[in-house]
């Protein structure tokens, strides 16, 4: 099935509402296997609505519109849909029911406007408003399906999930299951290059990889008549990548980064802390989203001078005239001085050069030095961050730190 978003309203043209229907229909419908060919938004004026559901249906099947369900004279929408699906509007009796009951209960006076609402297509499947009282409604005509649902997401989105989208699968027919691989620490083209030959080759299950704040993911998507027929496809071809790429794989089921470092440390009961000096306190925070860290997570530093790293810390001047506080030797020494201050199994710390200033030849902006320490066996890593601005830098840093950790954990294991 082939589809069209038309997203309607003059306020969406104006740049005064931001178009989240858009981007939540094209997700829900990949997710349904349905291909989405085109996106528009339009005005609420009938002769472009209707120009865009003509070239709709020139090669597509299904146009899904949002706004301009509403009572208001520029609510008009359903009636041009109804008129290029060749159908009539007449009362719906249950809608109009639900409109008084809706006022009543409300205790709000109901204009008669808002009757207008219970006007549908006579040969709608009409999908309620459990959140306000324009219903929305599918019709077809002739293999061409129009689905109607209201503007405001509130309303739009359990419709689509409780109506539209059974209504959807009923009709397309099979099932897709994906599964979305995280991987970090590899960079898109390198990832792509690993697994190139998968990618070139795929009918089913489709690889498609995906870059973002410095991690990618793979989507392995299949799309079968079968449910279990999908779900055996996309486990063997993870079970390729992990083959390939498996040391850089931290989930198969789309979890962030902390939240695998954060179950990891509280299923092993292994005691954290942290000191982070141009983190200033990210990682902490990052790893605290984890419900349930409390059980293993004991403090973290944020020891953004020199003076905090030697008092709370322990970190020698020596050490940091003689290195900088920006290197390895620093960086070292803040995890044994987090380790020592808290009794924890492990330590991590982080110190870099976040940018924009402060860079030099040597030590450029977005070079960050951290060290892990793990039930005494330290390492110690050094990243050169991509200069894409101060909070990336530091973002990236966290998610450097989580690696490291797991990674740390691995080794132990092994
Ligand atoms: P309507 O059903 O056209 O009267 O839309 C009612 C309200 O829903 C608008 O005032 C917006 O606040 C919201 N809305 C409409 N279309 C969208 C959209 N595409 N994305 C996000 N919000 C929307
Ligand atoms: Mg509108």
């Amino acid at each position: 099935m082939k589809a069209v978003i038309v997203t309607v309203g003059t306020e969406l043209l104006f740049g005064q509402t931001v178009d989240t229907n858009a981007v939540y229909l094209s997700q829900q419908l990949q997710l349904l296997g349905i291909d989405v060919m085109y996106r528009h938004t339009v005005g609420d004026n009938p002769g472009r609505i209707r120009r865009i559901l003509d070239l709709s249906y020139e090669d597509c099947d299904l146009v899904i519109t949002t706004g301009g369900l509403g009572p208001t004279q520029d609510d008009i929408t359903k009636e041009i849909v109804t008129e290029a699906l060749g159908d009539a509007l007449a009362v719906h009796d249950e809608t109009e029911q639900a409109i008084r009951g809706f006022f009543a209960k409300a205790k709000r006076p109901m204009t008669e406007n808002n009757l207008r609402q219970a006007m549908l297509p006579t040969r709608a499947d009409v999908f309620a408003n459990r959140h306000g009282t324009a219903p929305g409604f599918a019709l077809e005509t002739d293999g061409r399906i129009a689905i109607c649902l209201p503007g405001p997401p509130r309303e739009m989105k359990p419709m689509f999930e409780e109506c539209a989208a059974p209504y959807l699968r009923a009709r397309c027919g099979g099932t897709i299951h994906y599964r979305m691989v995280r991987t970090f620490g590899i960079g898109e083209s390198a990832l792509e290059a690993a697994i190139s030959d998968l990618i070139s080759a795929q009918t089913d299950p489709t690889l498609a990889t995906y870059a973002k704040d410095g991690e990618c993911s793979i989507r392995v998507a299949s799309k079968r008549a079968d449910e279990a027929e999908a779900r055996q496809a996309v486990c063997s071809m993870l079970e390729t990548l992990h083959g390939r790429i498996g040391e850089y794989i931290f989930s198969d089921d789309n979890e962030e980064l902390a939240a695998v470092v954060g179950k990891r440390l509280i299923e092993r009961n292994i005691s954290v802390s942290c000191a982070e000096s141009c983190t200033g306190g990210m990682f902490a925070q990052s790893l605290t989203g984890t419900p349930g860290i409390s059980a293993v997570f004991d403090r973290g530093f944020v020891t953004y001078s020199n003076a905090a790293k030697a008092e709370e810390l322990g970190v020698s001047p020596a050490v940091i005239e003689e290195h900088g506080a920006v290197s390895r030797e620093t960086a070292l020494a803040m995890a044994r001085g987090a380790l020592s201050a808290s009794g924890s199994r492990l330590a991590i710390s982080a110190t870099g050069i976040a940018g924009p200033g402060g860079g030099t030849e040597e030590k450029p902006v977005g070079l960050v030095y951290m060290a892990c320490i793990f039930d005494g066996k330290e390492m110690c890593e050094s990243i050169r961050a991509r200069n894409n601005g101060r909070s990336w830098i530091r973002s990236y840093a966290v998610l450097h730190m989580l690696s490291m950790i797991l990674r740390a954990i691995e080794d132990a294991d092994s």
